[in-house]
């Protein structure tokens, strides 16, 4: 029996394919054109199990995935206890978690309301700044909270930055720097640790930046 691997759906699963393809996992039918979600691997034992990213490591803590590759964004939020390692950086993916706010705004509230789907980074981040803050849980388009005066500021990905400009807001602080991460069980780590070093190194070998 190969491994059980779980992927984040979207843009890390189109960047994910050729590396895992050059490290000779290759899936039996296209991901894109199937509804499917588990997927058997040409010449291969692996599975691959495609989902949302912040599924990811729920499935590798408890084991019901060996290996899973996702942001590093959903690994910080995830609160489910530590069941896996981090082991490999995959470097695709980079962006920035960051604080943002109306361009020229003072922040001088208490408590600062913040808007973020990271609702656990930002609490831990403002924790850490001793600030109060007031933290509002939204699913998407976090740039709107301030616009419509839900939130004084916002906690979210930036990549170019052109989303908060095209909103009139400026970054301000980066809280943690964000790519995609392979993850490990710690039970799989140990029991099937051939396997696993085998795909790390395969993969490892095939990153464009660590040759
Ligand atoms: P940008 O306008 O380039 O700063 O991109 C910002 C938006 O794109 C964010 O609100 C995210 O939703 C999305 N985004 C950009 N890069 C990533 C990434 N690496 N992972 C996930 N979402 C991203």
């Amino acid at each position: 029996m190969g491994l059980t691997i779980a992927l984040n759906r979207g843009r890390i699963l189109e960047q994910c394919l050729p590396l895992l393809e050059a490290a000779g996992i290759r899936p039996v039918e296209d991901t894109g054109a199937s509804r499917k979600l588990v997927f058997k691997t040409i010449e291969g034992e692996h599975q691959l199990v495609i989902m949302r990213g912040s599924d990811v490591p729920t499935y590798v803590a408890y084991g019901a995935a060996d290996v899973g590759i996702t942001g590093k964004d959903t690994l910080l939020e995830y609160r489910g206890g530590a069941g896996f390692y981090e082991r490999l950086d995959l470097g695709f993916g980079r962006c920035r978690i960051m604080s943002a706010a109306p361009v020229g705004a003072e922040l001088h509230q208490t408590p600062l309301r913040v808007a973020t789907k990271f609702v656990n980074i930002a609490e831990e981040y403002y924790a850490s700044q001793g600030r109060h803050v007031s933290i509002i849980k939204l699913a998407g388009a976090m740039e709107l909270a301030p616009l419509m005066n839900l939130a004084d500021c916002i906690v979210d990905i930036v990549d170019t930055g052109n989303t908060l400009k095209a909103n009139g807001l400026e970054p301000l602080e980066t809280i943690a720097h964000i790519s995609a991460r392979l993850i490990v069980n710690h039970a799989s780590m140990k029991t099937r640790f051939d396997e696993v070093q085998l795909l790390i190194d395969q993969l490892r070998q095939n990153l464009p930046e660590n040759g």
